[in-house]
């Protein structure tokens, strides 16, 4: 039995007390805008859709964020259905759309912008504060001709793709609910328009801080510098006393970007679009549109049918985070006195890059083979399996999940290691690369159970397939959203085998092959 609170819809609709929300971001807004005529966005309001439901509620988001059991079950104009939707507030929220720029495809895109997220406010709750945002709740003064909507294709896997993220220990935004509305919203065809509500405890994106870089206003650095100080007083107050804040919050940033990107890697996920506004100022995943899990390894994977060049192919991940810090690094510059890009205590500080993703990546490739010790052929090791794995187009997923029941004492050809050997067809290639990998663990004294163990927790057993949310789609297009529900619960324990799920940990359908996944969302 919970503990939590029980509101009961007979009661008027559940609201969270209007004290409860913090509101920074709209508060250094209008601090920049009184300061420099300069605000951070637009206080702004959802344009509304007719008829929203709910296809998702994440009641256990909602529990940590404190809030009663059945508080999505209101009535009224007012209710969470409402809110949700974009169709109307609680006391207490400042809705603003913010203003960014960045670097898309490489090339300096200007102004961007909250086109279609609308942030309705930051509520302190029992695991800290968090910024509530809509996405797809109708058009803002960012949406530069766009609609300001989101479809229920690109919104089921928003949804959960962050909760299949977050059952994987990647730092991402949350989803806390999903509502659907029959308004039809043009793209390649006729889709309809969903609202996804996103948390987390900030949206800043380095596209914030370019921004404000390139803006050729007056004193502009001024607001820079603000911003600076206002993410560090509230998401990194150990830095608060650094000499220079700006160096200070692009050191963390750099490692938080490291560590994120050699997760990414681990677990076959590449993002689609890493323009730098879709970088999280906090080291999260943000903005999933044409994300995908890898099925048949390919290091040049592209998962974004629009990105013709692969610039964000899964390969290239890691490098194109070194390339977007470099471009939050020379928005920062003005406010680091002395410092040239290329020479100083920047460029010292972007090479803290190039030594901690490759250790925070050979870390968990080690973790993945179940090494419990460190060597240095251990990379060629890992880099070979890599190699072989990629030759054969073999499922990530599977073939790391399967390399847990290794068995290292026993012969590499014992039927009991056929379950992963047969994975590869050039059988030869793998028994001579088991073998070095068996005198590798014999010479760390590995135990073949405890080392399973150890390997379950990191090589999940369930990812999100495109195939898997394409269904999911399809039965919610429908009207169906029991498939969204149970991938939700599903992918909440991606490492734990649940009876009944077996296909969910099966090679995917063919069909999944001629899924072509596009920046249309
Ligand atoms: P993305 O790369 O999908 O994160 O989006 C890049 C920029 O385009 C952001 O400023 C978005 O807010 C904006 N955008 C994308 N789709 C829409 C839309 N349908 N309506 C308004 N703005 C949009
Ligand atoms: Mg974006």
């Amino acid at each position: 039995m919970s503990d939590a609170p029980v509101f009961t819809p007979s009661q008027a609709a559940w609201r969270p007390d209007a004290a409860q929300w913090v509101n920074r971001i709209a508060q250094l807004s209008a601090q920049l805008d009184a300061e420099h005529q300069v605000p951070l966005g637009t206080l702004w309001a959802g344009d509304p859709v007719p008829h929203p439901r709910w296809v998702a509620v994440n009641h256990a988001l909602a529990t940590d964020m404190g809030w009663p059991e059945g508080w999505h079950q209101g009535q009224g104009d007012d209710a969470a259905l409402h809110v949700l939707s974009g169709n109307a507030v609680w006391p207490g929220m400042a809705p603003l759309a913010t203003v960014y720029s960045g670097h898309q495809f490489g090339m300096w895109a200007g102004q961007l912008g909250d086109g279609r997220a609308l942030l309705l406010g930051e509520l302190s709750t029992p695991v800290g504060p968090l910024e509530v945002q809509l996405k797809g709740a109708g058009a803002t003064p960012y949406s530069r001709r766009a609609d300001g909507r989101a479809v229920l294709r690109s919104s089921i896997r928003e949804y959960l793709c962050s909760e299949a993220m977050h059952g994987l220990g990647i730092p991402t935004t949350r989803a806390l609910a999903l509502t659907a509305s029959p308004l039809a919203v043009r793209r390649e065809t006729f889709e309809t328009a969903a609202v996804v509500t996103r948390v987390a405890p900030s949206f800043i994106r380095f596209g914030h801080f370019e921004h404000f870089a390139h803006s050729r206003r007056p004193r502009h650095h001024e607001v820079l510098a603000a911003l600076v100080d206002a993410v560090i007083a509230h998401h990194y107050p150990h830095l608060a006393e650094a000499p220079n804040r700006a160096l200070a919050l692009l050191d963390e940033v750099v490692r938080r970007t490291a560590t994120l990107m050699a997760q990414w890697q681990s677990v076959g996920f590449c993002h689609g679009v890493m323009n730098t506004d879709n970088m999280s100022i906090l080291g999260l995943t943000i903005d999933y549109g044409p994300f995908g899990f890898m099925d048949a390894f390919d290091p040049d994977h592209i998962c974004n049918h629009s990105d013709d060049h692969g610039r964000y192919s899964w390969n290239n991940q890691p490098q194109i985070g070194y390339w977007n810090l470099r471009a939050l690094a020379e928005a920062l510059l003005p406010l680091i006195p002395g410092a040239d890009e290329d020479t100083g205590p920047v460029m010292a500080v972007l090479q803290g890059y190039e030594e901690r993703f490759p250790a925070e990546m050979l870390a968990r490739w080690r973790a993945k083979v179940g090494l419990a010790t460190e060597r240095p052929e251990d990379e060629r090791l890992v880099l070979d399996l890599l190699q072989l794995m990629a030759r054969g187009h073999l499922d990530f997923t599977i073939t790391f999940r399967r390399l847990c029941s290794f068995r290292s004492d026993l012969p590499v050809t014992d039927p009991a290691n056929a379950p992963v050997r047969d994975l590869f067809l050039d059988r030869e290639a793998f028994d001579a690369w088991a073998q070095r990998y068996q005198a590798r663990l014999q010479a760390e004294g590995s135990v073949d159970a405890e080392r399973a163990a150890r390997m379950q927790r990191i090589n999940p057993l369930y990812v999100l397939r495109n195939h898997m949310a394409e269904t999911a789609i399809q039965k919610a297009r429908m009207g169906d959203d029991s498939e969204v529900q149970r991938l939700h619960r599903l992918l909440q324990r991606p490492f734990d085998v649940q009876p009944g799920c077996e296909a969910d940990a099966d090679f995917p359908p063919d069909w999944a092959s001629s899924i072509e996944v596009s920046c249309s969302s």
